[in-house]
């Protein structure tokens, strides 16, 4: 008897799993366009750098040539930083000069933002670059220290085949209307709010 409902269990998996197979296969035959595409990472939670980097060391292992531009940066430290950079692929910007409240000079935010995306329109321009990040870009386009128009032109007219990823928080919703694929962090908890400090390997 038991032999019988264990036989019976496994072919109502069996047929399942075909079931699930032919539409897994299905929607894997649909998609069959190639481009490049704009990537947008925001939310509050934890994860949204860390995932754009984990992106870049994906390109690497495919040979691919990667930019990464951070906008906003506080520490100069960080263990992706250190990586990345020793790596023949890679390119690495640091266009931003810490924190608003850090900086406390707002003409010289706007200065450093525009420079900033000056050097990213080079990349923008740029066909051999596979893989372009921009780290915490959401916060010169929420600020409003970067013109939304002339930003979204550059990342519509870039290389055809080159991907962009975007990440901070609450990205706005102009920037959105042109990605191809968005993903929002969504905070649960998070060690710094028990009084945890940054941690190498994990935070920073
Ligand atoms: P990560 O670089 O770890 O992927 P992130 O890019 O999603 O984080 P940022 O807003 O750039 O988040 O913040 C960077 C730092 O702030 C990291 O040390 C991260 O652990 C921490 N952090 C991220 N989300 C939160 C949160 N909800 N509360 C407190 N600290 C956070
Ligand atoms: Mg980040």
């Amino acid at each position: 008897m038991i032999e019988c409902n264990d036989t019976d269990k496994a072919l109502r998996h069996r047929k399942r799993m075909q079931r699930k197979k032919e539409i897994v296969d299905a929607a894997i035959a649909r998609a069959n366009q190639t481009k490049g595409l704009l990537l947008v990472l925001t939310g509050n939670g934890k994860g949204k750098s860390s995932s754009a980097f984990g992106m870049v060391a994906r390109a690497l292992g495919h040979g691919m040539r990667v930019a990464v531009a951070q906008f906003i940066k506080g520490r100069s430290d960080t263990g992706e930083e250190a990586f990345f950079r020793q790596q023949a692929n890679v390119v690495w910007h640091v266009l931003g000069e810490g924190f608003t409240w850090d900086t406390q000079n707002l003409e010289r935010d706007i200065e450093t933002a525009r420079r900033g995306w000056a050097v990213v329109q080079n990349m923008l321009r740029d066909p051999r670059l596979n893989l372009v990040v921009l780290d915490e870009l959401t916060y010169p386009l929420k600020y409003g220290w970067l013109d939304m128009e002339t930003v979204l032109e550059d990342l519509k007219n870039r290389p055809p085949m080159q991907h962009v990823i975007v990440t901070g928080r609450a990205a706005p919703q102009a920037l959105c209307d042109l990605a191809d694929t968005i993903t929002e962090m969504h905070d649960v908890r998070h060690a710094y709010r028990s009084g945890i400090m940054a941690q190498n390997g994990i935070d920073l």
